[in-house]
């Protein structure tokens, strides 16, 4: 056996991305699997970000060039706890990353949230962007009032995704099976409903901006809602918040009427009930106040009609067997879990930041793991040989990198009209694919 540090990292991602970026270039000697339960690298860009924002999925281009490292292999088709346990992959490698990110929907805690009709962010957003395992999630979209409760950046990128024309998505990958229903669905109103005010929300200035560009939907917010700007000690949130109040301003010109296609923006107000009887039929809120940013109930109980609702109120980790969750993360000290384990990305930190801000943290669990395993290598660790013994006696087929840029040539060359991709959303599919490639 040699001196490299041998490295599993569990999760494609961003963030297993550039861990495995990070090792590259600090570790001298060092052989990285990188799992991911999925035949597809890349976790939320590929599944998470907007079909429509293909310019941000190009940083996929950057992980391309970690995977074609020689000294990076992609297992795909692996996943931790259901194919592999932690402990094996503890006994096979020096060093155990998780960037398995944060794969729950956070709940809303209240009466009536699982009534049909009612999907979390995580379940919609995959299943549009195609992810195997939501390929049936959504039923139909055959609805007149929606109501997406979150005022992040993911529930901008739902409505607008729900409202976008055929035409306007012609550029993005947007799956198939998701833009039958999408494009035949009646849906008139939809609401984008916050606790707090607008200079609470956590929209980028960018996408609510974008949403004046849309075909055949109005944005609307009631000039109520809308305070005068603010001028506070941190200057760069001060200008996110008032270019946003910017553009609330103008969709408050707009006019709501009886037809047509609304995306309405509320603000300061608390879910309290789901209504309905097997299906979903309004939601119950109480107005708040807001004051030193806080929302305070005021006790005033509206309702809203809807057919449909989205909760995009953050990600939790699930339960995964030998891994201690605290507060819905990996428990963790700077991305430390146990001897040889790491976590890092949304695993670690919870759902906040951009692509880039994993780079860092990234770069940081790195600094730790050299630091640690400085000329400590384990000489009886067996690594990719070990886990390609594993794989065999356990008859899993994995995916390696040549197998997912085969998956990737077919997407594309499937691709209709202006579309990057043809996404393929079966996991059996991408095998079966594969498998008759090797065939040949
Ligand atoms: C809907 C949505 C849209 C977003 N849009 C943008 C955007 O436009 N721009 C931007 O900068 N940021 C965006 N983000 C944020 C960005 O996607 C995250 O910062 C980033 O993906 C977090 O990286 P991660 O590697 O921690 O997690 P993930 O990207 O979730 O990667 C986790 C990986 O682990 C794998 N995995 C999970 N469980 C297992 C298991 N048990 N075994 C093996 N593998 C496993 C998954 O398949 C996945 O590949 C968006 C996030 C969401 C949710």
């Amino acid at each position: 056996m040699g001196k490299a540090l041998k490295t599993a990292i569990i999760g494609s991602g961003p963030a297993g991305m550039y861990t495995a970026g990070a090792l590259i270039s600090k570790c001298a000697e060092c052989e990285i699997d990188i799992l991911d339960k999925l035949a597809t690298p890349y976790g939320l860009v590929r599944a998470g970000v907007a079909p429509d924002h293909q310019t941000t999925k190009n940083v996929s281009r950057a992980y391309d060039k970690i995977m074609e490292n020689e000294n990076v292999r992609f297992v795909g088709n692996l996943g931790l706890g259901s194919d592999i346990s932690l402990q094996t992959l503890q006994d096979l490698y020096d060093v155990v990353v998780l960037a398995i990110g944060t794969p729950k929907d956070r709940t809303l805690g209240i009466p009536g949230e699982d009534l049909d009709g009612v999907f979390g962010a995580q379940t919609f957003v995959y299943w549009y962007n195609g992810h195997p395992e939501f390929r049936d999630a959504v039923p139909h979209l055959d609805i007149k009032n929606a109501i997406v409760i979150g005022n992040g950046n993911v529930a901008l990128d739902v409505a607008r995704v729900m409202l976008r024309t055929e035409e306007e998505m012609e550029h993005s990958d947007l799956a198939d099976h998701a833009g039958d229903h999408i494009f035949n669905s009646p849906v008139q109103n939809i609401h984008i409903v916050g606790r707090r005010g607008p200079e609470q929300a956590q929209f980028s200035s960018k996408e609510l901006g974008e949403l004046k560009e849309m075909e055949n939907a109005i944005p609307y917010c009631d000039p109520e809602h809308i305070p005068e700007d603010v001028s506070t000690e941190d200057k760069r949130r001060d200008k996110v918040i008032n270019t946003n109040l910017g553009f609330l301003r103008d969709y408050s010109r707009n006019r709501v009427e009886e037809q047509g296609r609304f995306l309405h923006l509320d603000f300061s107000l608390s879910p309290k009930e789901v209504i309905g009887t097997d299906t979903v039929e309004a939601v119950l809120f109480e107005k708040n106040i807001i004051r030193d940013g806080k929302a305070i109930g005021t006790g005033e109980i509206i309702e809203l009609p809807c057919d449909l609702l989205v909760t995009c109120i953050g990600y939790q980790m699930g339960p995964l067997s030998g891994l201690p969750i605290e507060n819905g993360l990996i428990r963790n000290e700077e991305g430390r879990v146990d001897d040889g384990l790491y976590v890092v990305g949304w695993a670690k930190r919870g759902p906040s930041g951009t692509i880039g801000t994993n780079r860092l943290d990234s770069q940081k669990v790195v600094d730790l793991i050299t630091e640690d395993y400085d000329g400590k290598v384990d000489p009886e660790k067996k690594g990719a040989a070990g886990l390609n013994d594993y794989c065999r006696e356990n008859n899993i087929q994995t995916v390696s990198f040549e197998d997912w840029q085969k998956i990737d040539t077919v997407e594309q060359e499937q691709a209709a009209g202006a579309s990057p991709r043809r996404k393929i959303v079966r996991k059996r599919d991408m095998l079966s694919l594969v498998r008759e490639d090797a065939a040949k």
